[in-house]
């Protein structure tokens, strides 16, 4: 009963989540107007369920029969898993809380960041103030008894993330002669750091590095097939989703992994 609540909690969550992405680089509020379709008639809320109104309109508005990309669908649905499993792998309401708004707040970052190659840092930034807040009053996060020893762990996390890619950043430039990561990820890897520590970094940059391989190989046959046909197709991929399933990997399962590893 609970898990069908949480996952209930997660969709809504999911639906506010997608205005946001929609929203926040159009430098709009993500709490007023509310939520219009693109011919401009307003959605009532009993056509704005998450996940059941989708489903039940087949993915064509009501209004004008214009597409609802199965994107809106997809961020709810990743959102509510994410927080049925945050919920049963959380031995505490606060880190229920804070791991289920840390997932979110990547969540918004990455798929920004596929729409429009951007972090803004009002999230990264800001980011970075919530993590070290909260690792400060809720120790138990970094499974740490005492607040200074947690605020460390916060802080060498900020530092080391952040620091360690602005060196792969030079290194990269030196070796391929351009911008290899933005400064964006750089601002992104201390949000992550002050939220799960130093470990957590290395475990999505190098987590991150590995599922980035795996994804490029079949799109670099992908990208030779468009090029003999002539399509083009954007050649770069973002660094801050695949920065983003790491560090919810390690979320969820950071610590099993590195057990069976180590
Ligand atoms: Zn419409």
């Amino acid at each position: 009963m609970l898990s069908v609540f949480i996952f209930i909690i997660g969709a809504c969550i999911g639906s506010f989540l997608n205005v946001c992405i929609c929203r926040i680089p159009r430098r709009e509020s993500i709490i007023f107007p509310r939520s219009q379709c693109k011919c401009g008639a307003q959605i009532p809320w009993w056509l704005n369920i998450p996940l059941v109104s989708w489903l039940l309109l087949k993915g064509k508005a009501r209004c004008c029969g214009c597409n609802i990309p199965v994107r809106y669908f997809v961020v709810e649905l990743l959102t509510a898993i994410l927080f049925i499993i945050v919920f049963h792998l959380s031995d505490s309401l606060s880190n229920f809380i804070i791991g289920s708004g840390f997932c979110s707040l990547l969540l918004v970052i990455a798929f920004i960041d596929i729409d429009t190659m951007e972090i803004y840092d009002a999230m990264s930034i800001g980011g970075i103030f919530v993590g070290f807040i909260v690792s400060l009053f809720f120790p138990g996060w970094h499974n740490e008894q005492s607040n200074m020893a947690s605020f460390t762990k916060s802080l060498s996390g900020a530092c080391l993330g952040s620091g360690l890619v602005f060196w792969i950043a030079i290194i990269g430039e030196m070796v391929f002669k351009k911008e290899a990561i933005g400064c964006g990820d750089i601002k992104l890897l201390g949000t992550i750091g002050a939220f799960i520590g130093w470990k957590g970094c290395l475990f999505a940059i190098l987590g991150g590095c590995l599922i980035s391989t795996l994804i490029s190989l079949p799109l670099l046959l992908v990208w030779k097939l468009a090029k003999a046909k002539n399509f083009t197709i954007p050649r770069e991929i973002p660094f801050a989703p695949v920065l983003v399933v790491g560090s919810i990997t390690y979320v969820l399962y950071g610590q099993n992994i590195l057990n069976l590893l180590l």
